[in-house]
C-alpha cells in the first residue's frame, strides 16, 4: 500500500496569507504546465482525481494542500503548486505567481523538500532552472521526476537520466533524479521511498510503506 493512499484534499491557497500554519511537514510538487505533475500526484496517491488532471494547462492557479491523515490531525501534506510556463497567462498573473512561488519556496519553514516534475523529453527548461535556483538556496533536498519516460526508448531514457543527474550535480546541491511514468506506473516505489524519508525524517518508522 502507498504511504500516500489516504491523502485527501485539505485546502487551497491563492495568496501566501491563505496558507495553513507552518507547523507540520510538507512536500511541494512543482513543474511546468503539462509536465505530468497532476498525473504523478494521482499515481503516487493511487487516486484517479486527487489532483485534477487539467485539460487547460496553466489554469490551476492555486496552491492545493493534500493531507495524509485528516483524522489524526493534519501535520503532513503534499502541496501541489501551480504549473508554470504556460504562454497564455497574462503578465500580471505571471508576476503574482512568480512572487508567490519564490516566497513559498524560500520562506516556508514547514517545507521539507521539493519534487520537481519535468517531462523527460524536455528536462531542465529555463523556468525549471529558476525553481532550482530559488529553492536550492534553502539547502533543502530536491527530487526530480523525469515523467512520461514511456515515451522514450529505454536507451534514451537512461541517457536522459544520466545527463540530468550530471547537470544537477554540477549546478545545484542536494538534488536527485529518477525516471517516472504515470502511464506505466514506473518509478512509483523509488519516488515514495525518497518522499517518505523526507516526510518521516524525525520519526522511527515510515508507516504503510509499499508492500
Ligand atoms: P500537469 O499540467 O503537469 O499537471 O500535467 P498532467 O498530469 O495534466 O499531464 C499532461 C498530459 O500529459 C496529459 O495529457 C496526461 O495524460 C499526459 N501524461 C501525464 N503523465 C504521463 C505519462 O507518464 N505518460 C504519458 N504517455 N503521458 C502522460
Amino acid at each position: 500500500m502507498s504511504i500516500f493512499q489516504n491523502a485527501a484534499f485539505y485546502i487551497s491557497a491563492h495568496h501566501l496569507s491563505d496558507l495553513p500554519p507552518a507547523n507540520g511537514t510538507e512536500i511541494a510538487f512543482a513543474g511546468r504546465s503539462n509536465a505530468g505533475k497532476s498525473s504523478a500526484l494521482n499515481t503516487l496517491a493511487n487516486h484517479n482525481r486527487l489532483a485534477f488532471v487539467s485539460k487547460q494547462p496553466g489554469r490551476t492557479q492555486l496552491i492545493n494542500f493534500f493531507s495524509f491523515n485528516p483524522d489524526k490531525g493534519n501535520d503532513k501534506f503534499l502541496v501541489d503548486l501551480p504549473g508554470y510556463g504556460y504562454a497564455k497567462v497574462p503578465e500580471a498573473m505571471r508576476a503574482h505567481w512568480q512572487m508567490v512561488l519564490s516566497r513559498y519556496l524560500t520562506e516556508r519553514n514547514s517545507l521539507a523538500g521539493l519534487v520537481l516534475v519535468m517531462d523527460s523529453r524536455h528536462p531542465l527548461t529555463p523556468l525549471d532552472r529558476q525553481m532550482l535556483d530559488w529553492f536550492c538556496t534553502t539547502g533543502k533536498p530536491v527530487h526530480t521526476l523525469l515523467t512520461k519516460s514511456d515515451k522514450l526508448s529505454r536507451n534514451e531514457a537512461n541517457q536522459t537520466l544520466m545527463r540530468v543527474r550530471k547537470e544537477l550535480s554540477e549546478n545545484w546541491k542536494n538534488c536527485t533524479a529518477q525516471l517516472f511514468s504515470s502511464l506505466k506506473k514506473q518509478g512509483v516505489e523509488e519516488a515514495e521511498k525518497i518522499i517518505g524519508q523526507w516526510l518521516f525524517a524525525n520519526e522511527n518508522q515510515i508507516p504503510n510503506t509499499v508492500t
